[in-house]
C-alpha cells in the first residue's frame, strides 16, 4: 500500500516536472507553480500573435487585453510579460550569490 501519493505535490504547472527535478519553483497564488527552466524559456521565446483565444495570466489573472505579453503553457497555464518578469527577479536574487 506504498503509493506515491503525495497530499501536495509541488510542481510546475507548466513543464510538470516536479519541485525534484527543477532548482527553483516560483508559487503562484491558486496553486499555480512555474520552475526556473520554463522563466528562461518564455524570456527566450517570443510571443505568439497568432492567439485569438482569450487568454488569462495564471498568476495575476489579468486578461489578455490588459497585458502587453502572455505565454501559454500546454497546460492550460498562461503567464504574462509582469508576473514572468517578478518570477526573473526572484530567480536572480536567490542565484546572485552563487555568482
Ligand atoms: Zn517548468
Ligand atoms: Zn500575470
Amino acid at each position: 500500500m506504498l503509493k506515491r501519493t503525495k497530499p501536495y505535490v509541488y510542481a510546475c504547472s507548466f513543464c510538470l516536472k516536479n519541485h525534484q527535478q527543477i532548482t527553483r519553483l516560483i508559487a503562484g497564488p491558486n496553486r499555480i507553480y512555474i520552475c526556473n527552466e520554463c522563466v528562461m524559456h518564455f524570456v527566450d521565446s517570443e510571443v505568439l500573435p497568432e492567439h485569438n483565444q482569450q487568454l488569462v495570466c495564471s498568476f495575476c489573472g489579468k486578461q489578455q487585453q490588459q497585458i502587453a505579453n502572455i505565454w501559454s503553457g500546454e497546460h492550460g497555464v498562461n503567464i504574462c510579460s509582469e508576473c514572468l518578469e517578478l518570477c526573473v527577479d526572484i530567480i536572480a536574487a536567490s542565484s546572485s550569490h552563487n555568482a
